[in-house]
């Protein structure tokens, strides 16, 4: 077998992945669809918890990264309609910020040019994986590269492709829960500086999200009904910025501008690895969640991080055995059904226009806000997912 471990994905978990399985002094071929350099437009913004960055930091990543990430010094919690409202600020938490938020451009670049400089990574750019197969005793992928089909046999798959390519691999089976609610994202300005405050804002349409990104503008995610969302797909940039206006209120008075929307259907979904030797998956691959809470991407780290202390624990023998590939899934059970529960909970909870259930939520936000313990709790489970 000439490869130990091949990574179908080249994207934030893929490169991460491999960024931390070489500085362990493990060879990797990352096998990634894009051309170089083709994600580094992508203006979309990633709500990057503490913890992430410490990742991030300990790769030498950050150091790139951390002029063009802006910092979330405080969370802003509040319900359209009723008084109820909680705020979490980074330094009650002995935290220099509580997350950050930065373009899926921006970390491409800085992963790319870490792993540029990383000897024991083949990365290789416009080469699209077409299958995955797995036996007892190895893994195999045939992918496309420059029009020829090319195939590689190794130890241990790694799927990262972000669930977008691959869905008929044998002993994978997908859990899905469509929310029939679809996510805005945009960029907007406002007149009042944003103060590094993050709003979390709950309507009876659907949360939305409104982060810190720049010296003054903000990334927008507006969630709703499908039917909802179209419409406000459709309106002018005028009468949007009006709309959002009345949904989110005068916390950064006026809003002046709004760039391109996109919207995109939410769901809720898990790989469940049916008892497999040689293949994992990791990332947006194995679970997405709702944006709501800036879960998703920072599981999806914390999925590389566990694995490669797993292959770190194993020899060429038991790379990607039955029992190494459990003892990873244990490790990650908790932090990513905590993840999925906890986004579907804040979905549930906030979205639902019941009599009565309005009143309990502010109630709610309010004692949410002099319950310390609570507070506490919350701010380890996004910083670090415990
Ligand atoms: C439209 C959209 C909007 C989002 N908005 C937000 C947001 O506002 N905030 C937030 O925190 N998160 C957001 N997310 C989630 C966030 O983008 C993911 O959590 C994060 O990108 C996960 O990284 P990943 O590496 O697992 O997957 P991806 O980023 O999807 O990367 C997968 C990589 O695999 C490659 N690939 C795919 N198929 C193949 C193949 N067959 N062969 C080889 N390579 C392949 C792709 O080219 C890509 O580079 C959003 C996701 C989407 C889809």
């Amino acid at each position: 077998m000439s490869n130990a471990i091949i990574i179908v994905g080249g994207g934030p978990v893929g490169a991460t992945l491999a960024l931390l399985l070489a500085r362990q002094g493990a060879a990797v071929t990352v096998l990634e669809a894009r051309k170089q350099g083709a994600a580094y437009s992508e203006s979309r913004a990633l709500a990057l918890s503490f913890g992430s960055r410490r990742i991030l930091e300990k790769l030498g990543v950050w150091a790139s990264l951390a002029a063009s990430a802006t910092a979330i010094n405080t969370i802003h919690i509040s319900q359209k309609g009723s008084l109820g409202r909680s705020r979490l600020h980074a330094h009650d938490y002995q935290q220099e910020a509580l997350g950050y938020v930065l373009s899926y451009g921006a970390l491409s670049a800085a992963l790319d040019s870490a792993l540029a400089e990383q000897p024991l990574v083949n990365f290789i750019f416009e080469a699209s994986a077409e299958a995955i197969q797995h036996n007892a005793r190895q893994a195999s992928v045939t992918y496309r590269y420059h029009g020829e089909s090319h195939s590689l046999d190794c130890a241990l798959i790694v799927l990262a492709d972000g669930g977008r390519s691959l869905d008929d691999i044998a002993g994978l089976s997908k859990e899905t829960k469509a929310y029939g609610h679809d996510a805005l994202i945009t960029k907007v300005s406002a007149k009042l500086p944003h103060h590094n405050i993050a709003y979390e804002r709950f309507t009876e349409k659907g949360p939305m999200a409104l982060l810190p990104n720049g010296e003054r503008d903000f990334s927008l995610v507006w969630t709703g009904k499908q039917a909802y969302i179209g419409a406000l797909m459709t309106l002018s940039d005028a009468e949007f910025l009006t709309q959002f206006h009345q949904q989110f209120g005068d916390r950064v008075g006026q809003f002046l501008s709004v760039e391109k929307r996109m919207a995109f259907p939410l769901k809720l979904s898990q790989i469940k690895t049916l008892d497999i030797a040689h293949l994992v998956v990791i990332g947006n691959a194995a679970q997405t969640m709702h944006p709501v809470a800036g879960q998703g991407f920072n599981v999806g780290l914390r999925d590389a991080e566990s694995l490669a202390q797993c292959v770190a624990s194993s020899n060429l023998a038991s790379l990607g055995s039955k029992k190494m590939l459990e003892a990873y899934q244990h490790s990650r059970q908790s932090d990513t059904k905590g993840g999925l529960l906890f986004t579907d909970f804040l979905v549930n909870i906030f979205s639902n226009d019941l009599i009565g259930l309005s009143s309990l939520r502010s109630a709610g936000l309010g004692l949410f806000d002099v319950i310390k313990p609570i507070k506490q709790h919350l701010v380890r489970k996004m910083s670090f997912g415990k």
